[in-house]
C-alpha cells in the first residue's frame, strides 16, 4: 500500500514522518497524491460540494417535516394551558398536523417560506467557498424531492422562478467563529409571520418602558396574521438593520434557553406573560396562548437612537442545524438524522 505524502516548504515527508512533522511543528502539510501531484481544492478537503448539498437537502427535509423538540414541547404545553375551547381545538389540530407531517415526512405547512441559511464558519474550516453554490443546488433539489412549493418571485416581473431560488435567495448569513467546524442552520421563514415584522426607531428617553409598549403594540396589530401562537424575536440597539438582524437571529434560539443575562431573561419572561393576556389566542380565534416564547438580543446603541425590531415566527417554527467537523463527519444538533 502506498504511504501518503506530505509537503511542507518544498520538503516531502512520507507516511508517519509526515504526520509527526505536522504534530511536532503544529502545522498542516499539503497532502500529495501518490504520483506527487498536488491535490485539487476539493480533494484536499473532505468537505465536498456533494456532501454539503446532500446535508442541506436533508436539513431542509427535516426542518419542514419535523419541528425541533423545544417547539413541539412548547406547543404541547400551550395545549395543556389553553383555556378557550376554540384555542384548544386549534392547538389540537396543529399538534395532529405536526405528528402527521413527521410520520409521513411531508411538509407541515403549504407555505415553504423563504429559504434562509445561517452558517457559523470556523475561520480555519475547509471548503467554505463551496457553500454558496451547494446550498443553491440543495434548495433546487429539495424543491423537487421533498417537494416544496416554489416561493421565490421576482418583485418587478412577479415571475416565480419555480425552484425557490433567485437573486440573493436562498439568503446566506455568514458568521466567522474560531475553529475548524462549520455549523449550518436552515430556516424556511413563513410569509404570513414575515409580513408583520416591525422596525421602530424609538425615543431613547423612554428606554425599556417604550420598548415594552412597542412590542405589545406590534403583537396586537399583527393579530391573527402571523399564524399564532408565535415566537417573538426582539432585537434592540445597533442600528435599523442590526436590530432587525438580531430580532431574526433571536428566533433561532431554542425556547428552553432564556437569554444568559438574568436581567434580559427576566424581561423576556415578563413580556411573554404580558402577551399571553392579550387574548388573540391560537390562530387568532381567541384564547390565552398568543405566544410560545419571547427571545431578546441586543447591541449597544447610539446615544441619540433606540432602534428596536420585532420579528415574528409562526407556530410552524421550522429550523434544523448540523455541525460539520474538520474530518467531514456530521452531527445533527436539532433532529435525529434521516
Ligand atoms: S406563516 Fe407559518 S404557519 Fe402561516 S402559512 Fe406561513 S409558514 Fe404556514
Amino acid at each position: 500500500m502506498k504511504k501518503p505524502l506530505f509537503k511542507l516548504d518544498e520538503q516531502v515527508y512520507e507516511g508517519v514522518h509526515g504526520e509527526l512533522t505536522e504534530s511536532i511543528l503544529n502545522v498542516k502539510c499539503i497532502r500529495l497524491k501518490p504520483n506527487n501531484m498536488l491535490l485539487t481544492r476539493e480533494e484536499k478537503s473532505v468537505i465536498t460540494s456533494e456532501k454539503i448539498e446532500d446535508l442541506a437537502v436533508k436539513l431542509l427535509k427535516l426542518a419542514v417535516t419535523e419541528l425541533p423538540p423545544d417547539v413541539k414541547n412548547a406547543l404541547k404545553r400551550a395545549y395543556e394551558e389553553e383555556t378557550s375551547e376554540a384555542g384548544k381545538t386549534q392547538l389540537q389540530a396543529i399538534l395532529e398536523n405536526v405528528e402527521y407531517a413527521e410520520k409521513t415526512r411531508t411538509p407541515m405547512c403549504q407555505d415553504t417560506g423563504t429559504i434562509i441559511f445561517y452558517i457559523k464558519a470556523g475561520v480555519n474550516a475547509k471548503g467554505l467557498d463551496l457553500f454558496e453554490e451547494a446550498l443553491r443546488k440543495a434548495t433546487q433539489r429539495a424543491t423537487r424531492e421533498v417537494p416544496l412549493r416554489p416561493n421565490a418571485v421576482n418583485p418587478f416581473t412577479q415571475k416565480n422562478s419555480g425552484d425557490n431560488t433567485g437573486r440573493f435567495i436562498p439568503f446566506i448569513h455568514w458568521k466567522l467563529v474560531p475553529g475548524e467546524t462549520i455549523e449550518l442552520t436552515v430556516f424556511p421563514k413563513g410569509g404570513g409571520s414575515e409580513n408583520v415584522c416591525t422596525l421602530g426607531m424609538l425615543v431613547p428617553g423612554e428606554g425599556v418602558k417604550g420598548l415594552k409598549r412597542f412590542i405589545v403594540d406590534a403583537v396586537v396589530k399583527a393579530g391573527s396574521k402571523p399564524c399564532p401562537p408565535n415566537i417573538i424575536g426582539v432585537g434592540v440597539g445597533g442600528g435599523a438593520d442590526i436590530s432587525m438582524k438580531l430580532a431574526k437571529e433571536a428566533l433561532l434560539r431554542p425556547l428552553d434557553q432564556p437569554n444568559p443575562d438574568p436581567e434580559i431573561a427576566k424581561l423576556e419572561k415578563e413580556i411573554y406573560e404580558a402577551l399571553n393576556t392579550i387574548g388573540i389566542g391560537p390562530m387568532g380565534l381567541g384564547g390565552k396562548i398568543t405566544v410560545l416564547g419571547v427571545n431578546i438580543e441586543y447591541a449597544h446603541r447610539h446615544p441619540a437612537s433606540y432602534p428596536a425590531a420585532v420579528a415574528f415566527q409562526c407556530w410552524a417554527a421550522r429550523r434544523a442545524t448540523a455541525r460539520i467537523n474538520p474530518d467531514g463527519s456530521v452531527e445533527f444538533l436539532t433532529h435525529k438524522p434521516i
